[in-house]
């Protein structure tokens, strides 16, 4: 059934007020994950405990001549491991609680993916749709002043990464102005991630997350014992996606689902309205209208009118939400039609949401593991800007010469030439593309392996969530010992 009629229905209670912050709700979920673990006294408020916050204010002239005051923050959750790693976010929304919140996810983010970082995350309060990219600019770079000249921002202490409202071209700035305070540092272009691949960075950063997100589901269906405590079964093909939010995240995500794997996207919605189709969503064409428009206005099934919480209640396989924090709630928590979450946003679902969807047996694959694909490929940008050397420039010649060599000798053997798509296979050495897919893929898999067992152990553990924070958390724990702490 379409929800296109009931769209504007809410079926929030609006009990949102009597939740716990981002912040203590991610805690609460930590201390879910750390019963099940026997740390020694101490270690847990180590782990958990925010190490730094930086708060500034900062002048920018605008276009009209007046010079407005912006206010900025970057937390460092954690330093066991060095650099922290984070990202970026411009909106209105940032404020000194969700950077916090948002560094301590990267903290056990990157300990579930085996990144080497510790966690961190920054932001700066603005709407980046209302400024010129010339005001843009001289945020970002002012921005990144003031975090270098506090010391968080460095290629050995504190690396950077697009999130929300920034990309690339703010990542380009500021490696920019990294390098003109430190020209001898040559180690400089590692100062932050997600950068142009024109100026150090590596190919795939940007749809890593949802490249990420599209190997986390496809080992999920790999996985018929895990699929039917969702009561799904069979391939991703046909299966009946909602996204919400079309940006870096939920577009690359949505693309690769249905261009790929044949699942239909049968709603999204983001900022500027909403779509749903039974029949399937072109998401290309959805965002190339966006871009041009603004709007979904003139889109065929666009709506502007929809209210948030009919729109997440729609019925389907997966609910993807990829924008924002907060959105499944306690109040609308039991509106939600979909078969399993996917939170490929950053705390799409509240603590109480996440309550409300474990008694209803709705599975949530967790946003610790499922967007940790950015951070993976940041990681690899980091090692190739510190390396010096593009991935693959030793060896893919080598390769390619030894599979030709082994096309030969079967062709030989057979006395029948190759098939055609198997020699491409064998005599195409990887380029760096493909090498970094390659490091997702596994890093994702790997992931889901440990989470799955953690779950499927029967230690009392009941969802993925706290199994992934299990897992994470031991990790944590375990370099804190190698360090003899
Ligand atoms: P983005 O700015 O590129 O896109 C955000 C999208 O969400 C836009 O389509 C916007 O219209 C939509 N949106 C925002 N508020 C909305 C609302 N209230 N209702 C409906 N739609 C709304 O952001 P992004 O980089 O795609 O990040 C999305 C989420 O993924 C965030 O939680 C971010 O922290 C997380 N994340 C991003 C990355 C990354 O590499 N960019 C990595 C890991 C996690």
């Amino acid at each position: 059934m379409s929800s296109l009629d009931t769209l504007t229905r809410s079926t929030s209670t609006d009990s949102r007020a009597a939740e716990p912050s981002f912040n203590e709700g991610l805690s609460l979920a930590v201390d879910r994950a750390l019963r099940h673990l026997d740390l020694p006294p101490g270690l847990p408020e180590q782990i958990k405990a925010c190490d730094s916050v930086l708060q500034v204010h900062f002048p920018v002239r605008l276009d009209d001549g007046v010079l407005h005051i912006f206010r900025g923050w970057r937390a460092t959750h954690s330093s066991h491991q060095l650099p922290a790693k984070g990202g970026i976010r411009y909106a209105t929304c940032v404020d000194q609680d969700e950077v916090e919140a948002l560094a301590a996810l990267m903290t056990y983010k990157c300990a579930l993916v085996d990144v080497p970082f510790g966690g961190s995350k920054g932001g700066v309060q603005l709407e980046p749709g209302q400024y010129s990219e010339r005001e843009l600019e001289a945020i970002t770079r002012r921005y990144a002043r003031e975090l270098i000249s506090r010391g968080y921002l460095s290629p050995g202490g504190n690396v950077p990464a697009p999130d929300m409202g920034t990309g690339a071209r703010e990542m380009g700035w500021i490696a920019d102005v990294y390098r003109t305070i430190h020209p001898e540092e040559i180690n400089a272009l590692a100062c932050v991630t997600g950068k142009p691949v024109t100026s150090g960075g590596i190919p795939g950063r940007t749809e890593a997350t949802g490249r990420g997100v599209q190997f986390a589901v496809r080992e999920l269906f790999r996985r018929p014992e895990d699929l039917a405590l969702a009561g799904l079964d069979g391939g991703l093909e046909g299966k009946r996606i909602v996204v919400q939010g079309l940006g870096n995240v939920g577009f690359h995500l949505a693309r690769y689902l249905s261009e790929e794997d044949g699942a239909l996207i049968v709603g999204v919605m983001t900022r500027e309205g909403a779509v749903l189709d039974d029949g399937g969503i072109d998401v290309a064409g959805l965002r190339a209208h966006l871009d041009q428009y603004g709007s979904v206005d003139r889109y065929p099934r666009g709506r502007t009118d929809v209210d948030t919480d009919a729109f997440l209640a729609t019925p389907c396989d997966l609910l993807v939400p990829a924008a924002v924090e907060g959105q499944i709630h306690r109040g609308n928590g039991a509106g939600v039609q979909a078969k399993l979450v996917v939170e490929a946003a950053n705390g799409p679902v509240t603590y109480g949401g996440d309550e409300i969807l474990r008694e209803r047996g709705i599975p949530v694959l967790p946003d610790l593991f499922v967007n940790a694909g950015g951070v993976t490929v940041s990681y690899f940008e980091w090692i190739k800007n510190l390396s010096h050397i593009r991935f693959g420039r030793m060896d893919r010649r080598l390769d390619e010469g030894r599979g030709a060599r082994i096309v030969g000798a079967l062709e030989q053997m057979t006395g029948r030439p190759a098939d055609a798509a198997l020699r491409a296979e064998l005599v195409t050495g990887a380029d760096e593309l493909t090498l970094v897919r390659s490091g997702l893929d596994d890093t994702m898999r790997q992931a889901y392996d440990e989470i799955s067992d953690t779950f499927h152990r029967g230690d009392g553990i009941h969802d993925y969530r706290t199994a992934a924070y299990v897992v994470a958390l031991r990790k944590i724990a375990n370099t804190y010992f190698d360090l003899g702490i």
